[in-house]
C-alpha cells in the first residue's frame, strides 16, 4: 500500500493528483443520457488505417457480400489491427480518401442490408479464462482488431505483448476529462461488470496480480457502480484521481497514481504498469465472451449546434452526418465539427467523415466556442502556461524558439515531451496559440530526425 493511503472496501479514499492541468467547464450534458443504439446507417465507410501502424490490406472487393463481423482488411505484416465489417451487406467500392490530418487513406464502403447477418467467423473463445494461456488471449485480442479506444488507437495486442514480464499492474483509465464527452462515463455506469471482466482478461494476458480502476474524484456514481462488482481482497480495486484536465492522459494518470514522471521517450511500462481505456476493456470482454471483433463503439454526439445530444452505440464507419441527423439535426449555425473532445480532438472538414475505433465523440460547435481573438497575439510573460503545463515544460519559451525556427532550442526545452493537451493555449491571456506552436515545433523535430535516419546520418 502507498504511504498515507487507506483502503475502505475496494475504494481507495485518498485522491491523487498530478502537476499542472486546468479545471474546465464540463459541459457534460449527456452524462445522464443512457446509451441508445444508433438507427442503421444506409452505408458505412470503414477506414483501413484506423490504428497506429501499417495500413490494412483489403480481403474483399467491390460487389462482394459481407457479413457482420467478417474480416475485410488484414495486416500485411508489422504493427496494426485487422478491420471487420460492422454491418452485413454489399461492398460498393474501395475508395481513396483524404483524412482530417491531410493524409491519404483507403476506405471500404459497404451498403447496409440492415439484416444484421452475423459472420460464421464470429466464434466465442471457447475456454474459461483459467484455462486460457497468455498467447491465446493476445491472439484473440489481435484477431478482434482491438485498438485503444480512448484516443491513441494503439493496437491492444501489441501493448499486451510488450508489457508481459515488465508490468506489475494494469491501470484502467476511466477518466474522461474532456468537456462534453460522456461515452466512457455511460459505459462504466451501464456495463461495469463487462469492464471489470475485460480488465481481468488483460491481467491474465499480461500476468499481473493487480488492477487499478482509476476514476475521477467527482465521479462518485462511477466509483460506487464499479465497487459494487468488486470483491474485498480481489485483484481489482478503485483508485481516485483529481478531477482536472488532462486526467485522462496516460502519462498524467500514471504520474498521479504512481508518483513518477513519464518523460520524453518513456512509457508507463517504465513505471511498471500498463494503461488501458475502460471501453477497450469492454471490447476485450466482448471478444473473449462473444467472439465479437471491434465493430461498434459508443459515441457522444453533442455541442451547442446539436438539437438533441445523445450517447449512441454506433457501427464503425457510420458517417458523422448520420449521427447528427439521429440527434435531431442542427439547431445553430455550426463553426466546427470535432471528432473527440474540444481540447485534443481533431477538427473535421468533411461532415461525412466516418467514425473510427477511437472516435469517442462528435461535437458540433458554433462560433460561441471559437476562442480566436480579433487582436494580435502577445505574450505578457505571465507564466500561466508554465503553471498549467502537465509535462512541466516552458511552453512560452518553446513557442518563441519555434517562431524563430530554432528547432534545436525547442528540443532542448523538451518540445518532444508535449502531449498536445492544449492547456497552455487555454490559459493564455494574450491569445497566443502556444500549444499549436509547440506542436508545430514537435512535428518539425520528428520530421528532421526521420530525414536524418533516411539519409543515414
Ligand atoms: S500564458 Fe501566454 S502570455 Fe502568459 S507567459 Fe504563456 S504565452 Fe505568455
Ligand atoms: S500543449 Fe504541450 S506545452 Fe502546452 S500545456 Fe500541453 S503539454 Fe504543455
Amino acid at each position: 500500500m502507498d504511504a498515507g493511503s487507506i483502503i475502505i472496501g475496494s475504494v481507495k479514499k485518498l485522491t491523487k493528483s498530478f502537476k499542472g492541468g486546468v479545471r474546465l467547464i464540463e459541459h457534460k450534458y449527456t452524462k445522464n443520457s443512457p446509451i441508445e443504439r444508433c438507427p442503421d446507417p444506409d452505408t458505412v465507410s470503414i477506414s483501413l488505417t484506423q490504428h497506429i501502424g501499417v495500413m490494412c490490406r483489403p480481403t474483399v472487393k467491390a460487389g462482394d457480400r459481407v457479413l457482420e463481423g467478417q474480416l475485410i482488411g488484414e495486416i500485411p505484416g508489422g504493427l496494426g489491427c485487422p478491420v471487420h465489417a460492422s454491418v452485413s451487406g454489399t461492398v460498393l467500392r474501395i475508395e481513396e480518401v483524404t483524412t482530417a490530418a491531410g493524409g491519404t487513406s483507403y476506405n471500404i464502403v459497404i451498403e447496409n442490408d440492415k439484416q444484421h447477418c452475423i459472420s460464421p467467423e464470429v466464434q466465442t473463445f471457447g475456454k474459461k479464462l483459467s484455462e486460457a494461456g497468455s498467447d491465446e488471449i493476445i491472439a484473440a485480442v489481435r484477431r478482434a482488431g482491438i485498438a485503444g479506444m480512448g484516443g491513441t488507437a494503439f493496437p491492444t495486442h501489441a501493448k499486451l505483448s510488450a508489457s508481459r514480464g515488465k508490468a506489475d499492474r494494469i491501470i484502467v483509465n476511466c477518466c474522461e476529462s474532456e468537456p462534453f464527452v460522456c461515452a466512457n462515463h455511460r459505459i462504466i455506469l451501464e456495463y461495469p461488470e463487462e469492464v471489470i471482466a475485460g480488465a481481468k482478461i488483460m491481467a491474465a494476458a499480461v500476468g499481473v496480480r493487480e488492477v487499478w480502476l482509476a476514476v475521477e474524484s467527482d465521479r462518485r456514481d462511477e466509483a460506487a457502480r464499479l465497487s459494487r462488482h468488486l470483491q474485498n481482497g480481489g485483484i481489482v480495486s478503485v483508485r481516485k484521481i483529481s478531477s482536472k484536465y488532462p486526467s485522462g492522459s496516460e502519462k498524467q494518470l500514471v504520474s498521479a497514481l504512481m508518483g513518477v514522471e513519464i518523460g520524453e521517450g518513456k512509457t508507463p511500462i517504465d513505471a511498471g504498469c500498463v494503461v488501458f481505456n475502460s471501453e477497450t476493456c469492454m471490447a476485450v470482454y466482448e471478444a473473449f465472451a462473444k467472439g465479437l471483433p471491434l465493430i461498434g463503439r459508443v459515441v457522444t454526439v453533442d455541442g451547442d449546434c446539436v438539437a438533441q445530444p445523445k450517447n449512441l452505440l454506433v457501427p464503425i464507419g457510420t458517417s458523422m452526418s448520420h449521427l447528427i441527423d439521429c440527434c435531431g439535426g442542427l439547431c445553430n449555425e455550426p463553426k466546427k465539427i470535432i471528432a473527440g473532445g474540444p481540447m485534443m480532438g481533431t477538427a473535421q472538414w468533411d461532415p461525412d467523415a466516418p467514425v473510427t475505433k477511437n472516435t469517442s465523440a462528435v461535437l458540433v460547435l458554433s462560433k460561441f466556442f471559437d476562442r480566436e481573438s480579433k487582436l494580435p497575439p502577445v505574450c505578457i510573460r505571465c507564466g500561466r502556461c508554465v503553471r498549467a503545463c502537465p509535462m512541466k515544460l516552458m511552453p512560452l519559451k518553446i513557442a518563441a524558439y519555434s517562431d524563430r525556427g530554432q528547432l534545436d532550442k525547442c528540443e532542448s526545452f523538451g518540445a518532444l515531451s508535449c502531449i498536445e493537451c492544449g492547456c497552455c493555449t487555454y490559459v493564455c491571456p494574450g491569445g497566443v496559440p502556444v500549444a499549436q506552436t509547440v506542436a508545430r515545433a514537435k512535428s518539425a523535430i520528428i520530421a528532421k530526425r526521420r530525414r536524418a535516419v533516411s539519409q543515414g546520418k
